[in-house]
């Protein structure tokens, strides 16, 4: 039986029961799959650097070279302790002289003979004076006999080596090249001056040349941004006669009267324009965009309280529990004095309760109480097992968290209801275009009066000690103190340790140590329970709560609510505080391991203390010696803004943190993951929707052959989508 790109991965040669499921963490089922797993980065092999210049300093805590390097002295192997021998030798250039050095691979003192020549690749240093290569990566050189110049890295796991993946995708390549399949014909290719599916997947796995990997990638990206312009414009097309009920914002005075503050002009323009749209019976499709802290709640909610009040259900949906149950003992209390009810379906109502939620809102059976007129809960809501009796609008909270295929998904299931969507500003202009592009904009542009701005300040564990006793000063005038650790898989430090010891003895190993050899990887890091355990012990007189995402809701409920209301002095936590959450006597925000998050997740994260009047500070805790890492720290420092946060981060860390990168999506044919993001310019962004806009517009319903490959990539995407929803 002959191998197609739907194969599973199975089949190759091999894949056994292990690598399969290896693979699988990786996204990989399928053939397709596996050719769209994209290298991370290319190891320029071909630029072979002198020794005498890979002594200088440039080189010293950073980048891997290329030396091309004849064998000067015999290896000599020496036990060193039990179970660990060291294999030396000396290599030298025209330049100078480099020492040597594997582990437990003696067997190489044969392959390394006096006189003869390899091309070798790795990280060097410089030792009492002399410049030391640890278990490069070698290549027999011989003059005459090209080598691969770039030679890709993959994102790999325990259990799948570069070696390994590299050679799996080149088999694969050698037999399904020819029945790549592309929505684009070679017509269009030229028309939009991109190369070919099949042309760019040899680009971007087996690259001559660095232009190469360029076009490829250009493909890649035009491509997806393509496919989703689509999508969202045929669901445009779709829905475009369909009509929502017109909700009356007359009596708004009445809300701001509950509210215990003045709105800001930008939040009462806001306001203005969205009652504008939903008084229209054209469904409101807007977006309301405000950097955090700019008081999106007070808007959504007079958005809610036009809605309730014209007689129709609105549904306030959220990313965490945590922050739909914030929202909901906002909202409930505000709005009860006039008499609209406010409900909160989640994971972890309990069924009766969820049983009468969804009864009363269906309108099944009705209350003395009366209707349900607001229903918050997380995407959940949307879910099919859900029934409005009479819904008129839909607001999502923190939309960046949800992909845009989500909202498209959302708006599919919500015809004829207006929508609302929320987000904190992440997205840069260039993606902003196809991530908002159909979507009217309301901008919040000013904040609310007297707040302060968050100090922001980098340090490194020397100041630890003086950090804890600012803890305590703080909990002692009665402020409260997040500490954000970055997520850790369970046992991840462990197999990190476990691979760093296998790389000394495997020199083929070495390219994946390119994955735990940036600086910011090599860090210890602080898992959650075990750091607030630390925490505690050093601070016995404050109370430290922990929450993070492995909890049951329940229990991460009552963390939150301690720590709302003052019953816990410390809260360490992973992002699970990121989205939304709003203690405003929170005043120091510390962030561990600060390099390894994205700058907008850190300005998320400094964005949840400076809430109230006083103070506050936010700490970034750093150890990376990484001087990329240092750069994009020092953003944090010097802007507030959230536009130009996101545009460092896009340019810095690249686009897969704006889009949830998921190996679901790239099931479905579009990998909505940018995984070359960094590299997606405007050109490639608006040349890619423009031609999805004339496509559908010439085909709104992708019924003609040529778009027929198209129309079952976006049927796959929404279906996927589907899913994750319900
Ligand atoms: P975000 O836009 O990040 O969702 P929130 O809606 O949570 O921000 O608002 C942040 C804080 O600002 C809340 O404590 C809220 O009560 C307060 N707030 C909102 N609007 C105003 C205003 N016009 N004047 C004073 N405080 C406000
Ligand atoms: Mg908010």
């Amino acid at each position: 039986m002959s191998l197609n790109l739907n194969s599973p991965v199975g089949e190759l040669r091999g894949v056994g029961e292990v690598r399969r499921k290896a693979l699988l963490k990786l996204g990989i089922e399928t053939v397709f799959d596996l050719l769209h797993h994209f290298p991370r980065a290319y190891q320029n092999r071909g630029e072979v650097t002198a020794v005498a210049r890979a002594g200088n300093k440039e080189y010293e805590n950073g980048d891997a070279v290329s030396l091309v390097l004849t064998i000067g002295t015999q290896p000599v192997a020496r036990m060193i302790r039990r179970g660990m021998n060291i294999l030396k030798f000396r290599a030298f250039d025209e330049s100078g002289t480099v020492e040597i050095i594997y582990f437990n691979q003696n067997y190489l003192k044969d392959v390394f003979t006096v006189g003869s020549s390899f091309r070798f690749w790795g990280r060097v240093h410089r030792e009492g004076g002399l410049l030391k290569m640890t278990s490069p990566i070698y290549e027999p050189y011989v003059e005459g006999i090209p080598l691969p110049d770039l030679v890709p890295v993959y994102t790999v796991t325990q259990g799948i080596t570069q070696k390994f993946i590299s050679g799996l995708i080149a088999d694969a390549w050698k037999e399904v090249s020819g029945e790549i399949e592309d929505i684009f014909s070679e017509e269009k290719c030229r028309e939009y001056d991109v190369l070919s599916a099949s042309n760019a997947l040899s680009a971007i796995h087996f690259p001559n040349s660095v232009s190469q990997i360029s076009k490829g990638r250009e493909r890649v990206s035009f491509e997806e941004v393509f496919i989703i312009a689509s999508a969202l414009a045929a669901e445009k097309s779709r829905t475009a006669g369909s009509t929502a009920p017109s909700l009356k914002g007359a009596e708004l005075r009445r809300y701001t009267d509950l509210l215990p503050y003045e709105l800001t002009g930008a939040q009462k323009r806001s306001l203005d324009e969205i009652c504008g749209d939903m008084e229209k019976t054209a469904p409101m499709r807007r977006i309301l965009i405000g950097d955090v802290g700019s008081g999106k709640t007070a808007v959504a909610a007079g958005a809610a309280f036009a809605c309730a009040t014209s007689g129709y259900q609105c549904a306030i949906m959220v990313p965490t529990e945590i922050l739909a149950r914030q929202h909901y003992e906002e909202l409930r209390p505000l709005f009860a004095s006039v008499g609209i009810n406010v409900e909160l379906l989640c994971g972890s109502t309990p069924a009766a309760e969820k049983r009468r939620i969804l009864s009363v809102v269906s309108g099944e059976t009705e209350e003395l109480t009366g209707d349900i007129h607001i229903l918050i809960g997380t995407h959940a809501l949307i879910s099919s097992s859900v029934s409005f009796k009479n819904l008129g609008l839909v607001i999502t909270d923190e939309q960046h968290r949800f992909g845009v295929m989500q909202r498209a998904a959302l708006a599919a299931k919500s015809e004829g209801v207006h929508i609302l969507a929320m987000s904190a500003t992440p997205i840069p202009r260039t993606l902003s275009l196809v991530y908002y592009g159909d979507l009217s904009l309301s901008r919040l542009d000013e904040m609310p009066p007297g707040r302060q701005k968050v100090d922001t300040i980098i340090v490194d564990e020397r100041y630890r000690e003086r950090l804890n006793r600012f803890i305590r000063t703080h909990a002692a005038a009665g402020n409260r103190t997040y500490v954000v650790c970055p997520m850790v898989e369970e046992g991840q430090s462990k197999t990190a340790r476990a691979f760093a010891d296998k790389l000394k003895s495997d020199p083929e190993e070495m390219a994946d140590m390119v994955i735990f050899d940036k600086e910011e990887d090599r860090v210890p890091m602080k898992a959650t329970v075990e750091f607030a355990r630390e925490l505690a012990l050093k601070l016995p007189d404050l109370r430290v709560g922990v929450v993070h995402g492995k909890m049951k809701s329940a229990a991460k409920d009552s963390v939150m609510r301690d720590f709302t209301a003052g019953n816990i002095d410390v809260l360490v936590a992973t992002t699970v505080v990121e989205v939304g959450v709003n203690v405003p006597e929170a005043t120091l925000m510390i962030i561990e391991n600060a390099e390894r998050f994205g700058l907008s997740q850190l300005h998320q994260l400094r964005g949840r203390v400076g809430r109230g009047d006083r103070k506050s500070f936010c700490i970034l805790m750093s150890d990376s010696k990484s001087i990329k890492a240092k750069e994009r720290l020092a953003v944090m420092k010097s802007t507030w803004d959230g536009y130009e946060i996101a545009e460092a981060d896009l340019r810095l860390r690249g686009a897969g943190d704006f889009f949830a990168a998921s190996g679901r999506f790239r099931q479905h044919g579009a990998a909505a993951n940018f995984l070359f993001g960094g590299d997606v310019d405007s050109d490639i962004v608006s040349s890619a929707i423009k031609a999805a806009h004339n496509t559908v517009s010439a085909d709104p319903e992708l019924t003609s052959p040529e778009n027929g490959l198209l129309k079952e990539k976006i049927g796959g995407l929404v279906k996927g989508i589907d899913n994750t929803i319900s």
